[in-house]
């Protein structure tokens, strides 16, 4: 169960909120530790506003909802809780309108075998539960409500996968049976088309060890051995197609994350652990790739900029990303190097948008990273503590009136 464990000021919050039928732009960010089981929660411009909540573990952050919700996700501690962001957007037509209030935890959370992947598409969270054979399928709206009323979605096997609503189907990860001999699992087959009680409702579409699933525009993709799946809503049934990596790519190494921009149809991902991919899953070509003077960290697409995106190096420089042009435009020194040897799970910074600003965990500093995204300069730090790690931000810009 989250618990509150210290309060911030009501006299700011009322302050920042007072001043009605005026812009307003407020940014809240919450941001997971490493180590202990809380995430803190404070907002940008003013963070001595500050909330914590106590987890069961390490949380995976996602602001779903149009962020009127953040979900913490804990695959290590098979928990997964929900909190009021206290943020809400509201489109007005030709304005939004927001609203500020305090974070608060849900009373309900859920107890899944190894919640991990989340999927916000549709009107729908899904959140797979890699040992547990199931999918935990939640309405958006009602989220926002603060109901937790999850609808199984049954799979075959359990496994490390994803499920999604895709027009009128829904879509899911399919692995084959785990070996008798207790032997490692195979790779995951593909994606398939399933009626909402886990019926089959199409073939497999084969994407070998699929991981990293994201949308833009009609697309949902994902990474394969082979290349890169692309599906949309057909006229009758989902329309798969299987995008080869080029020749010209180097061999061996394969997309596994993807990110889909909001506002143009096309993808950035990964492509091995020093490149990455520009992926357009209409037009040639498929793939620009951009190659990283060293591995990957974290990256993140802008949606203010969408031909923009930025990645952290293990060198500690960030770059920032032309997707039209699938260049590095400028390159700056961050924050010291964290290499990417070790366990995947090692403390190391991850990124997220804020506005014209790129926040950065920094998790052996103790602090977030407030940087420019027109010059890379750094424009502030904020004490967290501990080891901040993984992180989500919600608000925006809007009128309150
Ligand atoms: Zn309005
Ligand atoms: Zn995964």
């Amino acid at each position: 169960m989250f618990k509150p464990f210290a309060g911030a000021s009501l006299l700011a919050l009322a302050a920042a909120t007072a001043q009605a039928d005026e812009d307003v732009t407020h940014f809240r960010v919450f941001v997971g530790d490493h180590t202990a089981a809380q995430v803190t929660a404070f907002d940008l411009a003013t963070p001595e506003n500050r909330w914590q909540f106590a987890t069961t573990g390490q949380a995976k952050l996602f602001a779903v909802a149009d962020g009127a919700v953040v979900v913490a996700v804990q695959s290590d501690a098979d928990a997964v809780h929900f909190l009021h962001s206290g943020i809400t957007m509201e489109s007005h037509g030709d304005h939004s309108d927001i609203k500020v209030a305090e974070p608060k935890a849900f009373d309900a959370g859920l107890t899944a075998p190894r919640p991990f992947h989340l999927v916000d598409h549709d009107g729908k969270v899904v959140i797979n539960h890699d040992k547990g054979g199931y999918a935990d399928v939640m309405d958006s709206a009602a989220l926002a409500k603060g109901t937790v009323e999850p609808v199984k979605f049954p799979q075959s096997v359990a496994h490390h996968g994803f499920v999604t609503p895709l027009g009128s189907a829904w879509l899911s990860t399919v692995a084959p049976p785990a070996p008798a001999d207790g032997s490692a699992a195979p790779p995951r087959l593909g994606l398939q088309a399933f009626a909402a009680d886990g019926t089959p409702a199409g073939d497999l579409a084969p994407c070998t060890a699929i991981h990293g699933e994201a949308f833009s525009g009609e697309y949902l993709a994902a990474g394969c051995r082979e290349g890169v799946l692309t599906a949309k809503a057909g006229a009758s049934g989902v329309d798969y197609r299987m995008l080869p990596y080029p020749a010209d790519l180097p061999a061996g190494v394969t997309t596994g994350t993807l990110l889909g921009s909001t506002a143009m149809q096309m993808f950035l991902g990964n492509h091995g652990p020093d490149g990455l991919v520009v992926v357009d899953p209409a037009d040639e070509p498929h793939f620009r790739r951009i190659a990283l003077p060293f591995r990957r960290v974290d990256f993140v697409l802008d949606p203010a900029k969408p031909a923009q995106g930025f990645v952290l190096t293990e060198d500690g420089t960030l770059h920032r990303i032309d997707l039209l042009g699938a260049a590095i435009t400028a390159s700056e020194r961050v924050t010291a190097a964290y290499s990417m040897d070790g366990h995947w799970n090692d403390p190391r910074p991850r990124l997220a948008m804020a506005g014209d600003e790129l926040l950065m965990t920094d998790p052996a500093a103790g602090l977030v990273r407030r940087i420019s995204t027109t010059d890379l300069s750094e424009l502030g730090t904020i004490a967290v503590g501990g080891q901040p790690y993984n992180l989500t931000v919600v608000g925006g810009s809007g009128l309150d009136h």
